[in-house]
């Protein structure tokens, strides 16, 4: 049986000298990505968004970007069985550089667009973050 998972999250940057500086989490699977989590029953995708990185950041001030709404997909395996994953992103500017982490991730970074994109694990993250940063032009 296939399992089907609905996450939403944003990437999240700062402005400082006139440059962006995208924030990235370090999940306790290794890899790196923007701050989303699972979209629970009845919610909205952006207000599942805001609450993801608030609990996953202690970021609260958000503005969004209208107009940018990516989707990605991928399968992985969850004790034994396949899952199958969407995750709606949106992109969202913010004036915090203070991050507070919960249990959930064990590392997070500021980094320019190209040093996020080296760190970025997944294309499909990857391809998210250069349509964020070309849209932000
Ligand atoms: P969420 O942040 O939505 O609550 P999670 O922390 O439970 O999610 P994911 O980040 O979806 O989990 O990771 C679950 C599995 O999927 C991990 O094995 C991870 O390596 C893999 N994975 C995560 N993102 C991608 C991707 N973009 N492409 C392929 N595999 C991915």
């Amino acid at each position: 049986m296939l399992i089907r998972e609905k996450s939403a999250g944003a990437i999240i940057f700062r402005k400082e000298e006139n440059r962006a500086y995208y924030l990235l989490l370090h999940y306790p699977a290794g890899h790196w990505d923007f701050p989303k989590g699972n979209i629970e029953n009845g919610e909205k995708e952006i207000d599942t968004a805001k609450r993801e990185i608030y609990e996953e950041t202690g970021i609260q001030d958000v503005e969004f970007i209208f107009g940018f709404r990516e989707v990605i997909d991928y399968f992985y395996y969850r004790n034994g069985q396949k899952v199958y994953k969407t995750v709606v992103f949106y992109l969202a500017k913010t004036n915090t550089k203070e991050v507070r982490l919960s249990y959930e991730h064990k590392g997070y970074a500021w980094l320019s667009y190209e040093e996020a994109i080296k760190r970025v694990t997944y294309k499909s993250s990857k391809k998210v973050l250069e349509k964020a940063h070309r849209y932000l032009l």
